[in-house]
């Protein structure tokens, strides 16, 4: 596994991807999806160039973050958000994608310390209300979104999505334009929204197609993961 080489070979699909549907060039930020994936990965993928990481498992970044403490990395949270994880995450991590509730908002603000930058936050929709995901029901997102703007160590940057899977590339962007149509309707209705995470190693050609602005891989970049 060719980390390196698998990070030349993406970039170029990015930067290909934006050429093709008109996006700006540079539009697209790459997140690199490290879960599972040993420290000697993310220190290849790091000295390649790349300083944005995202992580699922709070045991396992805090391990990894002591061992790269040297690292100008930019930390991702992406994986559930429970109660009583909030805390780590205020305090380890630049960015948590998969906000979902209120009650988990208002504990990041007030264990993120008010002399740091805000957190930086996405809320996670549940675009076709599968019943098996989490993530907030479209017509529940203004109301949240209200909620969540008026707490003050957070910065609510858009919306984060992990759609049911299709293999088609036009089904996937259905789905993706639903969601870019969704954060229209938040910024038209006056939030100041400049992110959509969404896209992974399956699909993210169609989540550039659709307008994202953070594309989340893993496989892509270090290979199929154990599980
Ligand atoms: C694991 C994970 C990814 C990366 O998935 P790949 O298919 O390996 O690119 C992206 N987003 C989230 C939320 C994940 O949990």
């Amino acid at each position: 596994m060719d980390v390196a080489e698998n990070l030349t070979h993406i970039k170029a699909r990015i930067q290909k991807a934006e050429k093709e549907y008109s996006r700006a060039p540079n539009s697209v930020r790459l997140l690199a999806v490290s879960k599972t994936h040993p420290v000697e990965l993310i220190r290849e993928a790091y000295h390649a160039g790349q300083r944005l990481f995202g992580e699922n498992y709070l045991q396992e970044v805090m391990e990894k973050q002591i061992a790269l403490q040297d690292y100008d990395i930019e930390w991702h949270f992406i994986g559930s958000i429970q109660s009583n994880k909030t805390k780590l995450i205020a305090e380890y991590f630049d960015w948590a994608h998969s906000v979902n509730r209120f009650k988990t908002a208002k504990r990041l603000s007030e264990q993120r310390t008010s002399q740091r930058s805000p957190l930086n936050i996405c809320i996670e929709v549940n675009i076709n209300y599968e019943a098996t995901k989490s993530g907030v029901q479209p017509e529940k997102l203004l109301p949240l979104l209200e909620e969540i703007s008026a707490l003050d160590n957070l910065r609510v940057r858009g919306l984060m999505v992990i759609p049911e899977h299709k293999d088609q590339f036009d089904e996937q962007k259905r789905i993706f334009d639903n969601v870019a149509a969704l954060q229209q309707s938040l910024i038209e209705a006056g939030f100041d929204l400049d992110t959509l995470s969404m896209g992974m190693t399956q699909d993210f050609e169609a989540a550039i197609a659709a307008g994202s602005t953070i594309v989340r891989l893993g496989t892509a970049i270090f290979g199929v993961r154990d599980s």
